[in-house]
Protein backbone atom coordinates (compact mmCIF):
# COMPACT_ATOMS: atom_id res chain seq x y z
CA UNK A 1 0.00 0.00 0.00
CA UNK A 2 1.45 3.34 -0.59
CA UNK A 3 0.67 6.42 1.47
CA UNK A 4 -1.22 8.87 -0.96
CA UNK A 5 -0.23 12.03 0.38
CA UNK A 6 3.27 12.48 2.61
CA UNK A 7 2.24 11.63 5.96
CA UNK A 8 2.87 14.83 7.94
CA UNK A 9 6.12 13.60 10.39
CA UNK A 10 6.51 15.04 13.49
CA UNK A 11 8.97 16.95 15.08
CA UNK A 12 10.63 15.28 18.54
CA UNK A 13 9.06 18.48 20.17
CA UNK A 14 5.51 17.62 18.68
CA UNK A 15 5.99 14.18 19.85
CA UNK A 16 6.81 14.74 23.16
CA UNK A 17 3.54 16.92 23.48
CA UNK A 18 1.10 15.05 21.66
CA UNK A 19 2.25 11.32 22.00
CA UNK A 20 3.89 11.01 24.73
CA UNK A 21 1.38 11.01 27.30
CA UNK A 22 -0.40 8.60 25.47
CA UNK A 23 2.38 6.50 25.75
CA UNK A 24 2.84 6.96 29.32
CA UNK A 25 -0.31 5.97 30.25
CA UNK A 26 0.05 2.70 27.79
CA UNK A 27 3.04 1.56 29.94
CA UNK A 28 1.63 2.45 33.32
CA UNK A 29 -1.86 0.23 31.91
CA UNK A 30 0.49 -2.11 30.60
CA UNK A 31 2.86 -2.59 33.84
CA UNK A 32 -0.02 -2.67 35.92
CA UNK A 33 -1.54 -5.63 33.62
CA UNK A 34 1.96 -7.60 34.10
CA UNK A 35 1.75 -6.68 38.36
CA UNK A 36 -1.73 -8.05 37.91
CA UNK A 37 -1.00 -11.24 35.88
CA UNK A 38 1.99 -11.62 38.35
CA UNK A 39 0.40 -11.91 41.56
CA UNK A 40 -2.73 -13.87 40.12
CA UNK A 41 -4.04 -16.09 42.49
CA UNK A 42 -3.72 -19.23 43.15
CA UNK A 43 -0.88 -19.14 40.22
CA UNK A 44 0.69 -16.32 38.03
CA UNK A 45 -0.46 -15.96 34.68
CA UNK A 46 2.79 -16.06 33.12
CA UNK A 47 1.39 -16.25 29.32
CA UNK A 48 -0.70 -12.61 30.54
CA UNK A 49 2.02 -11.12 32.12
CA UNK A 50 4.63 -12.08 28.85
CA UNK A 51 2.29 -10.32 26.37
CA UNK A 52 1.96 -7.33 28.33
CA UNK A 53 6.14 -7.17 28.55
CA UNK A 54 5.37 -7.71 24.79
CA UNK A 55 3.49 -4.63 24.28
CA UNK A 56 5.61 -2.34 26.32
CA UNK A 57 8.36 -3.31 24.21
CA UNK A 58 5.95 -2.47 21.12
CA UNK A 59 5.44 0.60 22.31
CA UNK A 60 8.76 1.66 23.45
CA UNK A 61 10.12 0.83 19.86
CA UNK A 62 7.43 2.95 18.27
CA UNK A 63 7.73 5.58 20.41
CA UNK A 64 10.77 5.85 19.69
CA UNK A 65 10.79 5.25 15.69
CA UNK A 66 8.52 8.66 16.15
CA UNK A 67 11.09 10.54 18.15
CA UNK A 68 13.41 9.83 15.10
CA UNK A 69 10.71 10.76 13.00
CA UNK A 70 11.21 7.65 10.81
CA UNK A 71 7.72 7.74 10.29
CA UNK A 72 7.64 9.05 7.26
CA UNK A 73 7.25 6.12 5.15
CA UNK A 74 4.32 3.97 4.11
CA UNK A 75 4.76 0.37 5.36
CA UNK A 76 5.61 1.65 8.84
CA UNK A 77 2.14 2.89 9.41
CA UNK A 78 0.38 -0.32 7.56
CA UNK A 79 2.99 -2.56 9.97
CA UNK A 80 2.17 -0.36 12.69
CA UNK A 81 -2.04 -0.21 12.47
CA UNK A 82 -1.75 -4.27 11.59
CA UNK A 83 0.21 -5.09 14.75
CA UNK A 84 -1.59 -2.81 17.17
CA UNK A 85 -5.45 -3.94 15.61
CA UNK A 86 -4.44 -7.85 16.18
CA UNK A 87 -2.30 -7.05 19.12
CA UNK A 88 -5.08 -5.41 21.38
CA UNK A 89 -7.72 -8.13 19.85
CA UNK A 90 -5.25 -10.65 20.75
CA UNK A 91 -5.61 -9.28 24.23
CA UNK A 92 -9.24 -10.13 24.54
CA UNK A 93 -8.95 -13.58 24.59
CA UNK A 94 -6.28 -13.14 27.68
CA UNK A 95 -7.77 -11.00 29.93
CA UNK A 96 -10.67 -11.74 32.17
CA UNK A 97 -14.09 -10.19 31.37
CA UNK A 98 -13.46 -8.05 34.88
CA UNK A 99 -10.33 -6.32 33.00
CA UNK A 100 -12.11 -5.36 29.50
CA UNK A 101 -12.22 -2.21 31.20
CA UNK A 102 -8.43 -1.76 30.04
CA UNK A 103 -8.69 -3.31 26.59
CA UNK A 104 -11.70 -0.10 26.01
CA UNK A 105 -8.84 2.08 27.14
CA UNK A 106 -6.18 0.44 24.66
CA UNK A 107 -8.76 0.91 21.99
CA UNK A 108 -9.41 3.82 22.58
CA UNK A 109 -5.15 5.12 23.01
CA UNK A 110 -4.56 3.49 20.06
CA UNK A 111 -7.23 4.83 17.61
CA UNK A 112 -6.13 8.12 18.99
CA UNK A 113 -2.55 7.35 18.14
CA UNK A 114 -3.09 6.76 15.06
CA UNK A 115 -5.03 8.99 14.27
CA UNK A 116 -2.70 11.52 15.39
CA UNK A 117 0.63 10.07 13.72
CA UNK A 118 -0.97 8.27 10.19
CA UNK A 119 -3.94 9.59 9.74
CA UNK A 120 -7.45 8.37 9.24
CA UNK A 121 -7.09 5.40 6.83
CA UNK A 122 -5.04 3.78 9.33
CA UNK A 123 -6.57 4.52 12.25
CA UNK A 124 -9.75 2.75 11.30
CA UNK A 125 -7.61 -0.46 9.85
CA UNK A 126 -6.48 -0.47 13.39
CA UNK A 127 -10.12 -0.20 14.99
CA UNK A 128 -11.42 -2.88 12.43
CA UNK A 129 -8.55 -5.34 13.07
CA UNK A 130 -8.99 -4.92 16.95
CA UNK A 131 -12.72 -6.06 15.88
CA UNK A 132 -11.97 -8.31 13.49
CA UNK A 133 -9.69 -10.65 15.98
CA UNK A 134 -12.04 -9.79 19.30
CA UNK A 135 -15.10 -10.70 17.81
CA UNK A 136 -14.74 -14.52 18.44
CA UNK A 137 -14.20 -14.33 21.61
CA UNK A 138 -17.21 -11.92 21.77
CA UNK A 139 -19.63 -13.69 20.06
CA UNK A 140 -21.52 -14.78 23.22
CA UNK A 141 -21.70 -11.36 24.42
CA UNK A 142 -23.77 -10.54 21.61
CA UNK A 143 -26.49 -12.29 22.33
CA UNK A 144 -28.24 -9.43 24.64
CA UNK A 145 -28.52 -5.42 23.78
CA UNK A 146 -26.68 -4.67 27.28
CA UNK A 147 -24.07 -7.24 25.34
CA UNK A 148 -23.78 -5.58 21.86
CA UNK A 149 -24.41 -2.19 23.67
CA UNK A 150 -20.79 -3.08 25.67
CA UNK A 151 -18.54 -4.21 23.15
CA UNK A 152 -19.49 -1.71 20.38
CA UNK A 153 -19.42 1.10 22.20
CA UNK A 154 -15.35 1.86 22.81
CA UNK A 155 -15.14 1.54 19.13
CA UNK A 156 -17.81 3.85 18.73
CA UNK A 157 -16.19 5.93 21.21
CA UNK A 158 -13.08 5.87 19.30
CA UNK A 159 -14.49 6.91 15.92
CA UNK A 160 -15.86 10.03 17.17
CA UNK A 161 -12.64 11.48 19.04
CA UNK A 162 -10.68 10.24 15.34
CA UNK A 163 -13.24 12.53 13.59
CA UNK A 164 -12.51 15.05 16.37
CA UNK A 165 -8.97 14.99 16.24
CA UNK A 166 -9.03 14.91 12.21
CA UNK A 167 -11.14 18.32 12.22
CA UNK A 168 -8.95 19.61 14.49
CA UNK A 169 -5.72 18.32 12.72
CA UNK A 170 -7.07 19.91 8.96
CA UNK A 171 -8.18 23.34 10.57
CA UNK A 172 -4.31 23.58 12.06
CA UNK A 173 -3.12 22.43 8.61
CA UNK A 174 -5.45 25.00 6.69
CA UNK A 175 -3.73 27.52 8.98
CA UNK A 176 -0.31 26.28 8.30
CA UNK A 177 -0.95 26.25 4.72
CA UNK A 178 -2.11 29.97 4.90
CA UNK A 179 0.92 30.97 6.62
CA UNK A 180 2.81 29.25 3.92
CA UNK A 181 0.68 31.26 1.24
CA UNK A 182 1.01 34.86 3.14
CA UNK A 183 4.72 34.30 3.53
CA UNK A 184 5.08 32.93 -0.30
CA UNK A 185 3.29 36.38 -1.05
CA UNK A 186 4.58 39.03 1.36
CA UNK A 187 8.02 37.97 -0.45
CA UNK A 188 6.85 38.03 -4.30
CA UNK A 189 4.50 41.44 -3.28
CA UNK A 190 7.34 43.28 -1.85
CA UNK A 191 9.18 42.31 -4.50
CA UNK A 192 7.76 44.18 -7.50
CA UNK A 193 7.15 47.86 -8.12
CA UNK A 194 4.69 47.41 -10.53
CA UNK A 195 1.21 47.91 -9.37
CA UNK A 196 -0.90 45.58 -12.00
CA UNK A 197 1.30 42.93 -10.68
CA UNK A 198 0.78 43.46 -6.79
CA UNK A 199 -2.99 43.43 -7.71
CA UNK A 200 -2.57 39.90 -9.77
CA UNK A 201 -0.60 38.72 -6.85
CA UNK A 202 -3.75 39.54 -4.30
CA UNK A 203 -5.91 38.00 -7.13
CA UNK A 204 -4.33 35.00 -6.72
CA UNK A 205 -4.11 34.84 -3.13
CA UNK A 206 -7.47 35.54 -2.46
CA UNK A 207 -8.44 32.65 -4.95
CA UNK A 208 -6.07 30.21 -3.40
CA UNK A 209 -6.95 30.91 -0.06
CA UNK A 210 -10.48 32.19 0.55
CA UNK A 211 -12.26 31.58 -2.78
CA UNK A 212 -14.79 34.28 -1.77
CA UNK A 213 -17.74 34.35 -4.37
CA UNK A 214 -16.68 38.53 -4.52
CA UNK A 215 -13.80 40.35 -2.97
CA UNK A 216 -12.72 43.80 -4.20
CA UNK A 217 -9.54 46.34 -3.38
CA UNK A 218 -10.80 49.81 -3.19
CA UNK A 219 -8.42 52.84 -3.33
CA UNK A 220 -9.19 56.42 -2.29
CA UNK A 221 -9.11 58.78 -5.63
CA UNK A 222 -10.19 61.96 -6.18
CA UNK A 223 -12.92 61.65 -3.52
CA UNK A 224 -14.59 57.97 -4.62
CA UNK A 225 -13.06 54.64 -4.34
CA UNK A 226 -11.34 53.38 -7.15
CA UNK A 227 -12.27 49.82 -7.39
CA UNK A 228 -8.72 48.50 -8.72
CA UNK A 229 -9.32 44.67 -8.68
CA UNK A 230 -12.95 43.72 -8.05
CA UNK A 231 -14.52 40.11 -8.67
CA UNK A 232 -18.23 39.42 -8.43
CA UNK A 233 -19.56 35.95 -9.15
CA UNK A 234 -17.40 34.76 -11.52
CA UNK A 235 -16.67 38.56 -13.24
CA UNK A 236 -14.42 41.02 -13.07
CA UNK A 237 -15.37 44.42 -12.70
CA UNK A 238 -11.83 46.22 -12.37
CA UNK A 239 -11.68 50.02 -12.54
CA UNK A 240 -15.45 50.42 -11.04
CA UNK A 241 -15.82 53.94 -8.88
CA UNK A 242 -17.78 53.66 -5.68
CA UNK A 243 -18.68 56.63 -3.60
CA UNK A 244 -18.07 57.01 0.17
CA UNK A 245 -21.38 57.66 1.14
CA UNK A 246 -23.65 55.42 1.82
CA UNK A 247 -21.44 52.05 1.19
CA UNK A 248 -19.78 50.04 3.76
CA UNK A 249 -16.32 50.59 1.56
CA UNK A 250 -17.06 54.38 2.60
CA UNK A 251 -18.01 52.83 6.25
CA UNK A 252 -14.59 50.89 6.91
CA UNK A 253 -12.29 53.87 5.40
CA UNK A 254 -13.62 56.60 7.31
CA UNK A 255 -13.81 54.82 10.73
CA UNK A 256 -10.62 53.00 9.61
CA UNK A 257 -12.15 50.07 11.65
CA UNK A 258 -12.56 46.27 10.47
CA UNK A 259 -16.11 45.51 9.54
CA UNK A 260 -17.63 41.95 9.73
CA UNK A 261 -20.71 41.19 9.07
CA UNK A 262 -21.60 37.35 9.24
CA UNK A 263 -25.11 37.88 8.15
CA UNK A 264 -26.35 40.51 5.98
CA UNK A 265 -30.38 39.77 6.65
CA UNK A 266 -29.90 40.61 10.14
CA UNK A 267 -30.49 44.12 10.97
CA UNK A 268 -27.23 46.52 10.68
CA UNK A 269 -27.07 49.72 12.31
CA UNK A 270 -24.04 51.53 10.65
CA UNK A 271 -23.93 55.71 10.29
CA UNK A 272 -24.52 56.61 7.07
CA UNK A 273 -24.74 53.14 4.87
CA UNK A 274 -27.36 52.33 3.01
CA UNK A 275 -27.67 48.41 0.88
CA UNK A 276 -25.93 49.17 -2.01
CA UNK A 277 -25.71 46.80 -5.16
CA UNK A 278 -22.67 46.73 -7.36
CA UNK A 279 -20.96 44.19 -10.13
CA UNK A 280 -23.73 41.65 -10.30
CA UNK A 281 -27.25 42.34 -8.96
CA UNK A 282 -27.37 39.63 -6.45
CA UNK A 283 -27.05 40.77 -2.74
CA UNK A 284 -24.77 39.54 -0.47
CA UNK A 285 -25.18 37.85 2.61
CA UNK A 286 -22.01 38.16 4.38
CA UNK A 287 -19.25 40.65 4.09
CA UNK A 288 -15.96 41.49 5.45
CA UNK A 289 -13.84 44.85 5.21
CA UNK A 290 -10.64 45.47 6.20
CA UNK A 291 -8.99 49.42 6.20
CA UNK A 292 -5.83 50.09 4.33
CA UNK A 293 -3.92 53.15 5.43
CA UNK A 294 -0.14 53.72 4.75
CA UNK A 295 1.53 56.89 3.98
CA UNK A 296 0.42 57.30 0.48
CA UNK A 297 -2.85 54.82 0.31
CA UNK A 298 -6.15 55.01 1.30
CA UNK A 299 -8.36 52.50 1.04
CA UNK A 300 -10.33 49.49 1.62
CA UNK A 301 -9.93 45.40 0.95
CA UNK A 302 -13.11 43.62 1.45
CA UNK A 303 -14.76 39.93 0.58
CA UNK A 304 -18.45 39.29 0.27
CA UNK A 305 -19.99 36.08 -0.08
CA UNK A 306 -23.76 35.37 -1.53
CA UNK A 307 -24.07 32.48 1.56
CA UNK A 308 -24.36 33.96 5.39
CA UNK A 309 -21.73 33.29 7.87
CA UNK A 310 -19.27 32.08 5.00
CA UNK A 311 -16.43 33.86 6.92
CA UNK A 312 -14.62 33.16 10.05
CA UNK A 313 -12.09 34.95 12.26
CA UNK A 314 -9.28 33.01 10.36
CA UNK A 315 -10.39 34.57 7.28
CA UNK A 316 -10.46 37.83 8.97
CA UNK A 317 -7.02 37.69 10.03
CA UNK A 318 -5.78 36.41 6.73
CA UNK A 319 -7.40 39.56 4.77
CA UNK A 320 -6.22 42.35 7.51
CA UNK A 321 -2.77 40.41 6.83
CA UNK A 322 -2.87 40.34 3.03
CA UNK A 323 -4.29 43.73 3.47
CA UNK A 324 -1.01 45.19 5.37
CA UNK A 325 1.37 43.48 2.83
CA UNK A 326 -0.31 44.91 -0.01
CA UNK A 327 -0.60 48.37 1.53
CA UNK A 328 2.81 48.29 1.84
CA UNK A 329 3.51 47.16 -1.75
CA UNK A 330 1.63 50.09 -3.01
CA UNK A 331 2.81 52.64 -0.84
CA UNK A 332 6.60 51.49 -1.76
CA UNK A 333 5.75 51.78 -5.24
CA UNK A 334 4.30 55.59 -4.83
CA UNK A 335 7.41 56.12 -2.81
CA UNK A 336 9.69 54.95 -5.40
CA UNK A 337 7.95 56.66 -8.64
CA UNK A 338 8.03 59.89 -6.07
CA UNK A 339 12.02 59.44 -5.41
CA UNK A 340 12.70 58.59 -8.94
CA UNK A 341 10.37 62.26 -9.81
CA UNK A 342 12.70 64.08 -7.56
CA UNK A 343 16.17 62.82 -8.63
CA UNK A 344 15.04 64.00 -12.54
CA UNK A 345 13.95 67.38 -10.49
CA UNK A 346 15.88 70.57 -9.76
CA UNK A 347 15.10 71.28 -6.79
CA UNK A 348 14.50 75.11 -6.24
CA UNK A 349 12.45 75.69 -9.64
CA UNK A 350 11.52 71.97 -9.99
CA UNK A 351 12.01 72.14 -13.63
CA UNK A 352 14.07 69.22 -15.55
CA UNK A 353 17.77 68.83 -14.18
CA UNK A 354 20.47 69.08 -16.23
CA UNK A 355 21.04 64.99 -16.76
CA UNK A 356 17.37 64.55 -16.63
CA UNK A 357 17.25 67.15 -19.46
CA UNK A 358 19.70 65.66 -21.81
CA UNK A 359 18.36 62.08 -21.47
CA UNK A 360 14.90 63.34 -22.36
CA UNK A 361 16.61 65.60 -25.25
CA UNK A 362 18.51 62.77 -26.53
CA UNK A 363 14.86 60.87 -27.02
CA UNK A 364 13.02 63.26 -28.31
CA UNK A 365 15.40 63.51 -30.86
CA UNK A 366 15.58 60.35 -31.42
CA UNK A 367 11.58 60.59 -31.94
CA UNK A 368 12.22 63.37 -34.41
CA UNK A 369 14.30 61.95 -36.54
CA UNK A 370 11.77 59.00 -37.13
CA UNK A 371 9.19 61.38 -37.31
CA UNK A 372 11.36 63.12 -39.60
CA UNK A 373 9.83 66.16 -37.99
CA UNK A 374 11.96 69.40 -36.80
CA UNK A 375 12.40 70.12 -32.91
CA UNK A 376 13.54 73.46 -31.50
CA UNK A 377 15.73 74.13 -28.78
CA UNK A 378 15.93 77.39 -26.82
CA UNK A 379 18.85 78.59 -24.80
CA UNK A 380 17.81 81.50 -22.29
CA UNK A 381 19.66 83.20 -19.52
CA UNK A 382 19.13 85.82 -17.23
CA UNK A 383 20.41 89.22 -18.24
CA UNK A 384 23.14 91.09 -15.57
CA UNK A 385 21.77 88.74 -13.15
CA UNK A 386 24.34 88.96 -10.76
CA UNK A 387 24.20 92.70 -10.42
CA UNK A 388 20.34 92.18 -10.08
CA UNK A 389 21.33 89.52 -6.86
CA UNK A 390 23.54 92.18 -5.43
CA UNK A 391 20.75 94.70 -5.78
CA UNK A 392 18.25 93.01 -4.69
CA UNK A 393 19.14 90.47 -2.75
CA UNK A 394 19.67 86.40 -3.50
CA UNK A 395 16.33 85.64 -1.86
CA UNK A 396 14.79 88.30 -4.41
CA UNK A 397 16.51 86.50 -6.82
CA UNK A 398 15.31 83.14 -6.37
CA UNK A 399 12.06 84.32 -6.36
CA UNK A 400 12.89 85.43 -10.19
CA UNK A 401 14.02 82.25 -10.90
CA UNK A 402 11.43 80.56 -10.03
CA UNK A 403 9.02 83.02 -11.21
CA UNK A 404 10.84 82.72 -14.96
CA UNK A 405 10.11 78.70 -14.52
CA UNK A 406 6.11 79.29 -13.99
CA UNK A 407 6.58 82.17 -17.06
CA UNK A 408 8.12 79.65 -19.24
CA UNK A 409 6.06 76.56 -18.63
CA UNK A 410 2.34 79.48 -19.60
CA UNK A 411 3.86 79.29 -22.73
CA UNK A 412 5.06 75.26 -23.66
CA UNK A 413 2.73 72.50 -24.32
CA UNK A 414 2.90 69.30 -22.58
CA UNK A 415 5.21 68.00 -24.53
CA UNK A 416 7.89 70.10 -24.78
CA UNK A 417 10.20 70.18 -21.63
CA UNK A 418 12.43 72.52 -19.77
CA UNK A 419 15.37 72.12 -17.64
CA UNK A 420 17.55 74.23 -15.63
CA UNK A 421 20.96 74.11 -17.39
CA UNK A 422 23.04 76.31 -14.60
CA UNK A 423 22.42 78.97 -12.62
CA UNK A 424 20.17 81.26 -14.17
CA UNK A 425 20.45 79.36 -17.85
CA UNK A 426 17.57 77.50 -18.64
CA UNK A 427 16.74 75.24 -21.62
CA UNK A 428 13.77 74.37 -23.54
CA UNK A 429 13.00 71.86 -26.31
CA UNK A 430 9.89 72.18 -28.23
CA UNK A 431 9.45 68.91 -30.24
CA UNK A 432 7.55 69.30 -33.72
CA UNK A 433 8.29 73.11 -33.26
CA UNK A 434 9.78 74.95 -36.62
CA UNK A 435 12.38 77.75 -35.96
CA UNK A 436 9.86 80.02 -36.55
CA UNK A 437 7.68 78.73 -34.21
CA UNK A 438 10.67 79.00 -31.35
CA UNK A 439 11.33 82.25 -32.47
CA UNK A 440 7.19 83.15 -30.92
CA UNK A 441 7.55 80.93 -28.17
CA UNK A 442 10.90 82.54 -27.12
CA UNK A 443 9.17 85.96 -27.78
CA UNK A 444 6.15 85.35 -26.18
CA UNK A 445 8.61 84.36 -22.49
CA UNK A 446 9.51 87.08 -22.39
CA UNK A 447 6.50 89.24 -23.04
CA UNK A 448 5.46 87.07 -20.00
CA UNK A 449 8.53 87.69 -17.58
CA UNK A 450 7.79 91.26 -18.38
CA UNK A 451 4.95 91.33 -16.84
CA UNK A 452 5.44 89.56 -13.75
CA UNK A 453 4.79 90.51 -10.62
CA UNK A 454 7.67 89.82 -7.76
CA UNK A 455 7.86 91.43 -4.47
CA UNK A 456 10.83 91.93 -2.20
CA UNK A 457 10.97 90.96 1.74
CA UNK A 458 9.66 94.01 2.21
CA UNK A 459 5.96 93.65 0.35
CA UNK A 460 7.65 95.91 -2.49
CA UNK A 461 7.63 95.29 -5.90
CA UNK A 462 10.94 94.85 -7.94
CA UNK A 463 11.73 95.07 -11.17
CA UNK A 464 12.11 92.53 -13.44
CA UNK A 465 15.35 91.20 -15.20
CA UNK A 466 15.55 90.98 -18.95
CA UNK A 467 16.43 87.53 -20.40
CA UNK A 468 18.33 86.80 -24.04
CA UNK A 469 17.57 83.99 -25.66
CA UNK A 470 19.08 81.35 -28.55
CA UNK A 471 17.53 78.98 -30.66
CA UNK A 472 18.43 76.71 -33.05
CA UNK A 473 16.46 73.65 -34.70
CA UNK A 474 17.10 69.88 -34.96
CA UNK A 475 17.94 68.26 -37.32
CA UNK A 476 18.46 71.41 -40.23
CA UNK A 477 21.55 72.81 -38.53
CA UNK A 478 22.49 70.38 -36.23
CA UNK A 479 21.87 66.36 -36.45
CA UNK A 480 23.26 65.47 -32.81
CA UNK A 481 21.91 67.21 -29.53
CA UNK A 482 25.69 68.64 -28.00
CA UNK A 483 26.03 70.18 -31.71
CA UNK A 484 22.53 71.19 -31.26
CA UNK A 485 22.85 72.81 -28.42
CA UNK A 486 26.18 74.46 -29.18
CA UNK A 487 24.24 76.50 -32.11
CA UNK A 488 21.52 77.53 -29.31
CA UNK A 489 24.22 78.40 -27.00
CA UNK A 490 26.60 80.43 -29.53
CA UNK A 491 22.90 82.32 -30.84
CA UNK A 492 22.43 83.24 -27.06
CA UNK A 493 26.03 84.90 -27.27
CA UNK A 494 25.37 86.35 -30.05
CA UNK A 495 21.71 88.06 -28.72
CA UNK A 496 24.04 89.15 -25.51
CA UNK A 497 26.83 90.81 -27.33
CA UNK A 498 24.12 92.76 -29.66
CA UNK A 499 22.78 94.12 -26.05
CA UNK A 500 20.67 91.70 -24.43
CA UNK A 501 16.57 91.19 -23.66
CA UNK A 502 16.38 89.90 -27.20
CA UNK A 503 16.10 86.76 -29.26
CA UNK A 504 18.15 85.27 -31.71
CA UNK A 505 16.78 83.13 -34.11
CA UNK A 506 18.07 80.56 -36.32
CA UNK A 507 18.84 80.52 -39.97
CA UNK A 508 15.29 79.41 -41.05
CA UNK A 509 13.57 82.92 -39.68
CA UNK A 510 16.20 85.08 -42.03
CA UNK A 511 15.65 83.32 -45.15
CA UNK A 512 12.07 83.96 -45.08
P1 LIG B 1 24.87 88.13 -18.24
O1 LIG B 1 24.34 86.77 -18.21
O2 LIG B 1 23.87 89.12 -18.72
O3 LIG B 1 26.16 88.25 -19.02
O4 LIG B 1 25.24 88.58 -16.77
P2 LIG B 1 25.07 87.70 -15.48
O5 LIG B 1 25.41 88.57 -14.33
O6 LIG B 1 23.76 87.10 -15.45
O7 LIG B 1 26.17 86.65 -15.74
P3 LIG B 1 26.84 85.50 -14.91
O8 LIG B 1 26.62 84.21 -15.59
O9 LIG B 1 28.28 85.90 -14.70
O10 LIG B 1 26.16 85.50 -13.52
C1 LIG B 1 25.22 84.56 -13.16
C2 LIG B 1 24.71 84.90 -11.81
O11 LIG B 1 23.55 84.24 -11.51
C3 LIG B 1 25.69 84.56 -10.73
C4 LIG B 1 24.81 84.24 -9.55
O12 LIG B 1 24.83 85.30 -8.63
C5 LIG B 1 23.44 84.15 -10.12
N1 LIG B 1 22.85 82.89 -9.76
C6 LIG B 1 23.17 81.67 -10.24
N2 LIG B 1 22.38 80.72 -9.62
C7 LIG B 1 21.57 81.39 -8.77
C8 LIG B 1 20.57 80.98 -7.86
O13 LIG B 1 20.24 79.81 -7.71
N3 LIG B 1 19.92 81.94 -7.15
C9 LIG B 1 20.24 83.28 -7.30
N4 LIG B 1 19.58 84.16 -6.56
N5 LIG B 1 21.20 83.67 -8.12
C10 LIG B 1 21.86 82.76 -8.87
MG1 LIG C 1 23.16 85.83 -16.96
MG1 LIG D 1 24.72 82.68 -16.95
Amino acid sequence: MKASKPAATFAPQEVRRFISPLTIATLVILTGLIMEAVSRRPAPNLPLAFYGGLGIAYIATVHILLLRSAFRHGTYRVINSVLAGIGIGILTYLLSERLNEITHILVLFSVVVMTMISGRMYAYLTLFLIMAVSLPAELSQLRTAEGILDYTTPFVVSVIVAEVIIRIKNTAHQHIHRLEIINQVSREIMQTLDTKQTFALLDKTIQDTLGADTYFIGIVKDGKIQLELFFDDGEYFNGMRVPFEGTLSGWVIRNQKVLFLPDLREEVELDGVERFIIGRDRTSLSWIGVPLKAENVTGVLALASYAANAFDRADLELLISLGQHVTLALDNTIRHAQVERQARLDSMTGVYNHGYFLKLLAEQAEEASRTQTPLSLIMLDIDYFKQYNDTYGHLVGDRILNSLCSAIQRNIKQADAVGRWGGEEFIISLPGATGRQAHRIARRIGETMRSLRVEDRDNRTVPIPTVSQGIAVYPDEANEIYRLIDVADKRLYVAKERGRNQVEPGEEFFQE
